[in-house]
């Protein structure tokens, strides 16, 4: 049950990512490499990995819009990585960007309440933005 929730709650970050970064047209830039694509064609990408700290992987502030490219092949074997935290130092400074690293491997138990809370909060923002975009 847990499971299934947290799939939904990671597929509708990754939207949410994407189209709260679209214009009105529903376009957004790569995060990496600055590639200008419609979200539906776009990636929300982890800046943490999801797998690698369950503390950031259901927060908004570790998920940005990114090219299929970048979130594949890039962050595994290219510079889109290093892109990525340049990008997220000017977003929202090297603070932040320092204390996201420190809090990586705070355990946090999330429990089914609590993925129902999130998964009803990112459907409102993402039908804001259907909204918005038309
Ligand atoms: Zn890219």
């Amino acid at each position: 049950m847990a499971k299934t929730l947290r799939k939904t709650a990671l597929e509708l970050i990754q939207l949410l990512a994407r189209i709260s970064a679209a214009d009105d047209n529903g376009y957004c830039k790569c995060v990496s490499c600055g590639t200008i694509n419609h979200y539906k064609k776009m990636d929300g990408g982890h800046y943490i990995p999801k797998g690698a700290s369950s503390y950031w992987s259901l927060k908004i502030e570790n998920v940005h819009e990114q090219c299929k490219g970048c979130n594949g092949f890039g962050m595994k074997h290219g510079t889109a990585t290093q892109e990525y935290t340049k990008w997220m130092i000017d977003y929202y400074g090297r603070d932040f960007v320092d204390q996201m690293e420190r809090d990586k491997k705070k355990v946090c138990k999330i429990y089914a309440a609590d993925y129902r809370e999130m998964i009803a909060e990112f459907r409102e923002l993402i039908k804001y933005h259907e909204k918005r975009i038309g």
